[in-house]
């Protein structure tokens, strides 16, 4: 097996264009695949942080970028897509070591991240929603898109560079700076990210990064006065803090937060590959993913093959070494998430769920330092269990049957999530009647885990608030302002004097 990540990769926070070293004590990254050290972190102290924003707030009102053409952003951004694309294969081994996520995989988060900028930058040309209304004779307005000012990008560690890309090129074609937070897991590629948004010519002070912890350096950057919007992809627990933060501070908030997904599979859908998706979708990224097709509905009619069929393709996933290109399902996060992982697999058990496959730590020596968890399906799963209802973000599937698609849509909307649903059925009629149904950001209909820069993505319910990507996710970076121009005098309601 070969990786080309360095050794040991030992990093500052990225502030002004260069390096910022911090007094405070480093953090260490481990791999999770085998627990060997492979980076050290700047802990940034919430002077580290200051220093970020204030020059993120000078670069913004300066207008190095802000009041750049549009043409020009959009111009720097290409090349900014191109130093991305020319550095994939080492963002890919960066985050696949980071995260324990196979290298195949994280090469995809890079290629879908690239057209997050190219598109990006396609938006940064165009007017962003501009109108010009005459109200009246002699009386116009234009209501104009202006950038909100310095973004607080907060980021998890499932898809590092994949969640940054989805956040910092909007920002940036809006007209935005940015300060980036990273996790404290898998914070290297968005170092080497604002690298190369230097060396694509993006001004000193547009893109900086901190990294360290979420509870001081993230709560210090959430915070900071000088943030104007906040973007935060986390854990529903975590948005509900930052969200209160911002309440306080008045600042504009996007919250990207966890998933429940609902696969809902009628008996006239294509079998195999609905059975393909539901296990690509439940496994995909070790289900440490927010759109994982965590639980499976299935018409009753059908059920016995097609559970069968999917625990069968479960069984047969290469849990391992990520950087084995046989790969499909690597290590968690670390161990303490797996801890967590594993005691929802007792709570399926002891809530009396079916164990159909996995529920236990694969039976290979050579895994035995890495937080790797078997993928584990649950049959005759009931909205109350805890396996139904929660994130658990692992690989844990979670099935269940219906008879009516009225009970399909009641099962999938029954818990707290509302960010993604999948449904599989060669009926229009059937497909146009649960899609209304389903209360969720995003419902794929015959695929799963799917999308494109174009397009919107974000939640309803505790799965957040706002979207990422396509036109409006440039409008999260903007607000709007309205000039009236009115020629000739008004007559003013004032006393005749
Ligand atoms: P997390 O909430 O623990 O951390 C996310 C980020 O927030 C990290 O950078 C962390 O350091 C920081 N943070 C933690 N506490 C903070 C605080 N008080 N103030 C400011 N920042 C703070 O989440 P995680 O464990 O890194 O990621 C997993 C979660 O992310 C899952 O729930 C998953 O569903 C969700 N997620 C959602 C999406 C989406 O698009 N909806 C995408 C990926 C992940």
């Amino acid at each position: 097996m070969s990786t080309t990540t360095p050794q040991l990769r030992t990093y500052d926070h990225f502030v002004d264009g260069g390096a910022l070293a911090s007094d405070a004590e480093r953090l260490q990254r481990h791999d999770p695949a085998s627990g060997r050290l492979v980076a050290e972190y700047a802990h940034a102290s919430e002077h580290d942080v200051d220093r970020a924003v204030t020059a993120a707030r000078r670069a913004f009102d300066d207008g190095r970028w802000s009041r750049l053409p549009g043409a020009e952003r959009a111009r720097v951004l290409r090349r900014f897509a191109a130093l991305i694309d020319g550095a994939r294969d080492l963002l890919a081994a960066l985050d696949s070591e980071e995260v324990g996520k196979p290298l195949r995989l994280a090469e995809g988060d890079i290629a879908g991240a690239i057209g997050h900028v190219e598109y990006a930058a396609s938006l940064a040309h165009t007017d962003h929603g501009d109108s010009w209304t005459q109200l009246e004779r002699g009386f116009v307005a234009y209501a104009t898109q202006v950038p909100l000012g310095v973004a607080a990008l907060i980021v998890p560690w499932n898809f590092p560079a994949g969640t940054l890309l989805q956040k910092l090129p909007y920002a940036l074609a809006a007209g935005c700076t940015a300060v980036v937070k990273p996790s404290e897991f898998t914070s290297s590629s968005a170092l080497e990210i604002a690298r190369l948004a230097a060396e694509a010519g993006i001004p000193d002070g547009v893109v900086n990064v901190v990294t360290g912890l979420g509870p001081s350096t993230g709560a210090a950057l959430v915070a900071h006065p000088g943030v104007d919007v906040i973007s935060f992809t986390g854990s529903t627990a975590t948005g509900r803090a930052v969200a209160a933060e911002a309440g306080r501070g008045l600042k504009r908030v996007g919250l990207e937060l966890g998933g429940k997904a609902a696969n809902v599979v009628f008996a006239d859908a294509d079998f195999e590959a609905a059975a393909d998706a539901a296990v690509f979708g439940a496994f995909f990224n070790q289900g440490e993913c927010c759109v994982a097709g965590s639980r499976l509905l299935v018409e009753h009619a059908i059920a016995d093959e097609f559970i069968g069929t999917v625990v069968d393709r479960a069984r047969s996933l290469v849990v391992g070494d990520p950087r084995d290109p046989r790969t499909d399902v690597g290590p968690l996060i670390h161990q303490r998430h797996r801890d967590r992982v594993e005691s929802f697999i007792a709570s399926g058990r002891e809530q009396g769920a079916t164990l159909l496959c996995g529920g236990e730590r694969p039976d290979d020596a050579a895994l035995a330092d890495g937080a790797f968890v078997a993928p584990t399906i649950f049959g005759g799963v009931a909205p109350a269990q805890r396996i139904f209802a929660e994130e658990i973000f692992g690989p844990v599937l979670a099935v269940t049957t219906f008879a009516t698609l009225e009970e399909a849509a009641q099962l999938a909307n029954a818990t707290s999530y509302g960010l993604s649903s999948s449904v599989w059925s060669e009926s229009v009629d059937t497909v146009n009647r649960i899609a209304d149904e389903l209360r969720s950001g995003t419902v794929w209909v015959n695929t799963v885990i799917d999308g494109n820069p174009a397009l919107a993505f974000g939640g309803t319910k505790a799965s957040g608030v706002g979207r990422e990507a396509g036109f409006e996710g440039l409008r999260e970076y903007t607000e709007s302002k309205t000039v009236q121009i009115r020629s000739g005098r008004r007559t003013l309601p004032l006393p005749r004097r």
